[in-house]
């Protein structure tokens, strides 16, 4: 039917130019080159050891400076860095990065950077203000019904922009065993406390007996009804989550995981290998990236991380607002470059691929959702909203009514904090001197 000789070679298309770049190689195709040239000797068998990958991390500042070519002058500056800030890269992860792009986004979030020097005096250690909600060391209790269990400091891999970049610098490894008890007593003695989230430090470096250990002490708390993990062990050392970790996970379900995906070149077949057999144990496994300059800081990029991570069913959680944590300031973007990323995402890809924007609060005051205004009035009876497209509409509303459930048990809790308590008519308004009343506005003010 077509007009077109079979054998005839294409024309020349006068719009391409005609001698192409040559194509830049795939970041399989680098992965595997890199392996050959850094450990030509090690076995398929030694490479999918975690032990080995372990083992084997990039962690002198000497092993950064000759692997990656750094001037002298660099070096020097970097040797103050590498003195405050401990640094440690798996072979694994270290192979994916390009090594002909010095701005390789996972270089970028691995590699000690003369940058983590900015502003060193003025900066906080704790913006968010942990150790002021922890009630007992290791654990931070912010919200009402759930609370971070931070069970080391240790990590197989040390990000450059880490919000606990504070806990390396004066702390060693794992919390021990009289820590961990008092921490499960705080848990046992507060009913109100359903959700732990297990978190440090990477809490699946530890050792089986170890975590095994935290997690019958939580699972024999009759309160504690979901146990979260917040990792990134699936990213950088996937070769951990294997069959004898994932077995002694789902001995204490329901167990969730949030995992730290933040560039699309992370996603590859050994971690999409891990999270798939996380998925398989039962363990659903979301993800929090966080929003970092030079890394993920485009619409386009980002929505490739969505799309890749829906792709190996792990579902976009958060997207946080990088922290002004101290040796981190270069990482940071503005608020609306975070708005303007979900504006790309929202309508444009599937809705379960779009994640929560979120600030944490500077000095305790939590998280905060950030996203781009859709309702444009809010007049009683209609609402005047826009659309992904800039379509504007009214939407016909129905009058407001209370909750006609009867049995409903929370109704009208005093409980409740903040607004919600406007909205269940415990409080009618909150004056400035109320609002200093809450234990995080008190610590706020203690701060300033
Ligand atoms: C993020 C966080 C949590 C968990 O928040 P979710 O919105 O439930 O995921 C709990 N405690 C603290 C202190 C946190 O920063």
């Amino acid at each position: 039917m077509s007009s077109v000789p079979a054998n005839e070679p294409p024309a020349a298309n006068p719009i391409l130019p005609s001698a192409a770049p040559p194509p830049r190689k795939s970041p399989l195709e680098i992965y595997k080159a890199n392996r050959a040239r850094l450990y030509p000797n090690i076995t398929d068998e030694q490479w999918n050891d975690w032990k080995w990958q372990q083992k084997n991390r990039v962690t002198t500042l000497e092993q950064v400076v000759e692997l990656f070519s750094i001037d002298e002058f660099t070096a020097a500056r970097l040797g103050d860095i590498a003195e405050l800030y401990r640094t440690a890269i798996t072979p694994y992860y270290l192979c994916l990065i390009d090594f002909d792009n010095p701005l390789d986004p996972l270089r970028v979030q691995s590699v000690p950077a003369v940058d983590e020097m900015l502003n060193p005096g003025e900066l906080d250690w704790d913006p968010l203000n942990e150790e002021g909600d922890s009630p007992v060391t290791g654990i931070v209790h912010r919200y009402p019904d759930r609370c971070l269990f931070l069970v080391t400091s240790y990590c197989p891999l040390y990000c450059r922009y880490c919000t606990r970049k504070r806990k390396w610098v004066d702390e060693d490894g794992t919390t021990g065993a009289r820590r961990i008890e008092k921490m499960i007593e705080y848990v046992a003695a507060h009913p109100e406390i359903r959700d732990v989230i297990v978190s440090g430090g990477d809490p699946l470096s530890l050792s089986l007996n170890y975590l095994e250990k935290i997690l019958a002490g939580l699972r024999a708390i009759p309160h504690v009804e979901i146990i979260r993990f917040g990792s990134r062990v699936p990213v950088f050392l996937p070769q951990r989550i294997d069959n004898e970790l994932t077995s002694l996970l789902e001995k204490y379900h329901p167990i969730w995981i949030n995992t730290h995906f933040n560039h699309p070149h992370e996603i590859t077949p050994e971690s999409a290998a891990a999270c798939d057999r996380l998925l398989r144990a039962g363990i659903p496994v979301n993800n929090q990236a966080v929003l970092l300059r030079g890394v993920n800081d485009c619409p386009y990029t980002m929505r490739e991380l969505v799309q890749g991570l829906m792709k190996i069913r792990v579902r976009p959680y958060y997207l946080y607002l990088c922290d002004s944590v101290m040796g981190a300031e270069h990482f940071r973007t503005s608020v609306g470059e975070g708005i303007e990323i979900i504006e790309f995402l929202r309508g444009h890809t599937s809705g379960l691929a779009v994640p929560q924007f979120v600030m944490d609060a500077p000095g305790g005051g939590g998280k905060v959702p950030l996203m781009p205004n859709y309702i444009l009035g809010n007049y009683g009876d209609s609402v005047v909203y826009r659309n992904f497209e800039g379509v504007i509409g009214r939407y016909d509303d129905v009058p407001r009514k209370p909750h006609q459930c009867v049995d409903c048990e929370d109704r009208e809790s005093a409980n409740e904090r903040g607004i919600a308590r406007l909205l269940n008519r415990t409080a009618d308004r909150f004056e400035p001197t109320a609002v200093r009343d809450t234990p995080t506005a008190i610590k706020i003010k203690q701060r300033e």
